[in-house]
């Protein structure tokens, strides 16, 4: 199995290389040459671990042994606090939430990040080498990211987030963790900046090769990959393939809702993918208008979707393009001076397989009230807006909306929301009496670059 880059131009690389490279050198993503077809006979009733191997075995191709990796999802998944990992609850007679919040640190991102930390350490146990991370994180990336890498040998960590943006607790599990390996930087602006910063690096060949970068964040394959277990799971779960399913996605940087898209190329039968945006709606209005036209950030109480620029949403235009890697690029080229438009033919490829709402401040506010007063499922602010949208959509196929994050990973939203305060779960209660450690910094590449390679030339 090869990855090739969705702008064209850049090397065509193994798993394990598309992995550790994170942003292909021509500034584009890594995507498997072709989407193998899953085998689905008797998956019901498999575990999380064994749907995990099922599902991304194909993609993996040499990269590690059966066994060993094996062993490697057995480890990602065993800090998790619930013996489904990704259970499922009923919020009306049709209508599922996918818990993806029992992880480390309370998001669906440890899903991947888990696994992907596990991948990563066996790579460099047999290559040898030091690398450095760098990823920029609306929150929850961020955290879970020192939670899969703090204390690990051949890796340094560095996460930019942007001040003042984050939750109390969401900063608390990115500045608490001891290990030295593990820095975290409050940079000046929005997440959007942060990214911009990080794609900055990456295209700095110099330095990227100079400190030997590597990426965690949602455009990284391997980290598409893992979320792309759990579209299955849920599915199996309700019936496929015998049973058709739709799923509503709480989307930022279009991450989660292409592992979808994936899960429906690989065969499973997925009827509608619906984007659920907050007021940051530039995916809801490019489905809807055609045009992919960015106007600032608004920060919102859902904030680990407040973004602009949804990186991965360049996967489904590379498919939806025909797999054109230079017209990818001439849109992208576009995007930096404010935006483009999408043609009429790959409008249509995406409106096939997407479908879009958006939620208010107003009504995500609403719908976690509503949610508790019907069935004392408490929402946080993300997976109400997921809520909300779904609602919209549903039918005689059943809907599963995923729940990203745990309510207490967003107190003050709830609080505001139905009255009462989430508490954390035991296992991390004392979160706040832990000591912060973190680096205030500019939006400036270079005083960004400097802080990377002195630290990491020790
Ligand atoms: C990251 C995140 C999202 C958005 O996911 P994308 O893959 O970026 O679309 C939604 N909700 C929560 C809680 C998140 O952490």
């Amino acid at each position: 199995m090869h990855y090739i880059s969705t702008r064209g131009a850049a090397p065509v690389l193994t798993f394990s290389e598309a992995m550790m490279t994170g942003l292909a050198r021509d500034g584009g993503l890594y995507v498997p040459e072709s989407v193998p077809a899953l085998d689905m006979t008797d998956m019901a009733g498999l575990s999380y671990e064994d749907t995990a191997f099922r599902v991304m075995w194909p993609f993996l191709e040499g990269a590690f042994a059966e066994d060993e990796f094996r062993r490697l999802i057995h480890a990602a998944y065993a800090g998790f606090g619930h013996a489904a990992r990704a259970p499922m609850v009923q919020l009306g007679s049709n209508h599922f939430l996918l818990e993806l919040f029992h992880g480390p640190t309370l998001a669906f991102k440890d899903f991947a990040m888990q696994l992907i930390g596990q991948m990563m350490q066996a790579t460099l146990a047999k290559t040898g080498g030091r690398v450095t991370i760098v990823g920029a994180t609306s929150g929850d990336t961020g955290s879970a990211a020192m939670e899969a890498f703090r204390g690990l040998a051949n890796v340094d960590l560095f996460i930019l987030y942007p001040h003042g943006r984050v939750s109390d607790v969401q900063r608390r599990q990115m500045t608490t963790p001891v290990e030295a390996n593990v820095h975290a930087l409050a940079m000046d602006g929005d997440f959007d900046d942060c990214q911009a910063r990080v794609k900055d690096m990456f295209n700095d060949m110099a330095f990227r090769d100079g400190v030997r970068l590597a990426g965690v964040n949602s455009i990284n394959w391997a980290r598409v990959l893992a979320q792309v277990v759990y579209f299955v799971y849920s599915a199996v779960a309700l019936g496929a393939p015998g049973r058709s399913v739709s799923f509503t996605v709480p989307t930022g940087n279009f991450g989660d809702i292409f592992a979808g898209y994936i899960a429906r190329r690989m065969g499973v039968p997925i009827e509608r993918l619906v984007i659920a945006t907050n007021h940051n709606d530039i995916l809801h209005r490019a489905l809807t208008t055609g045009d992919y036209v960015t106007d600032g950030v608004k920060p919102s109480i859902s904030p680990s979707m407040d973004i602009q620029v949804s990186s991965n949403f360049e996967r489904a235009l590379f498919d939806a393009y025909g797999r054109d890697g230079a017209a990818v690029a001439a849109l992208m080229a576009e995007l930096k001076a404010g935006g483009f438009h999408i043609s009429q033919g790959a409008l249509g490829m995406l409106r096939d397989t997407f479908a879009s709402g958006r939620s208010s401040e107003d009504e995500t506010r609403a719908t976690i009230r509503a949610a508790f007063a019907q069935t004392g499922e408490v929402l946080c602010p993300h997976s109400a807006v997921g809520v909300k949208v779904a609602e919209d959509f549903l039918g005689a196929t059943p809907m599963i909306t995923l729940a990203t994050a745990h309510p207490a990973k967003f107190p003050d939203a709830v609080e505001a929301a139905m009255g009462t305060r989430p508490a954390l779960p035991p296992r991390m209660a004392d979160l706040f009496d832990r000591p912060e450690r973190l680096t205030r910094v500019p939006n400036d590449l270079g005083v960004l670059q400097d802080l990377i390679r002195e630290r990491t030339s020790r």
